[in-house]
């Protein structure tokens, strides 16, 4: 059977596991909007600011018990520029989860958290074009404990109805 959930705050059962993601790395938010056409260039999976800053796509996933698909966060993460070189080079090839894991700092604000902006992270690249995994550093912010514990049907309904019904 499908995932669904109860939503209290608007009385309904929604339907599929949730997946939110941010659009951008944080650090573009703060490139003044009538500069992002000459300093930011995004790709499908990343994003490169001055030439000098690297982002890429990957996904926070959270095991969701007595479920088989995971809550998913789909995050940016900040990589070095010899990582990011890497994670170009093998960003078209059906196997690259032997590449890495490269160090990342997590580029974004999620907001049922609080200062998700620069957790340490691994990233570990994934064959047959899926997204990275991020993994946290395992520290006792929430979002990590989170990681490392997974989190019940009831807490993905709380982040569902954070992130859809308090926009
Ligand atoms: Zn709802």
């Amino acid at each position: 059977m499908a995932f669904e959930f109860f939503c209290s705050s608007c009385g309904e059962t929604h339907h599929g596991m949730p997946a939110f993601g941010a659009e951008a790395p944080l650090d573009y938010y703060l490139v003044p909007p009538e500069e992002r056409p000459a300093r930011v260039r995004f790709g499908a999976d990343d994003c490169v600011i001055d030439g000098t800053k690297f982002f890429v796509l990957g996904c926070i996933e959270l095991a969701v018990h007595g479920e088989r698909e995971p809550f998913t966060w789909g995050v940016w993460v900040s990589l070095g520029e010899a990582s990011y070189r890497q994670w170009l080079a093998t960003y078209a090839d059906e196997k690259r989860a032997h590449v890495g894991p490269f160090f990342g700092w997590l580029s974004v604000e999620l907001k049922p958290y609080a200062d998700t902006m620069n957790l340490k992270t691994n990233v570990h690249l994934r064959d047959h074009g899926a997204r990275p995994i991020i993994a946290l550093e395992p520290t006792d912010h929430p979002l990590a404990v989170e990681q490392r514990d997974g989190i019940s049907v009831q807490r993905v309904a709380e982040l569902f109805s954070r992130m859809v019904h308090e926009a």
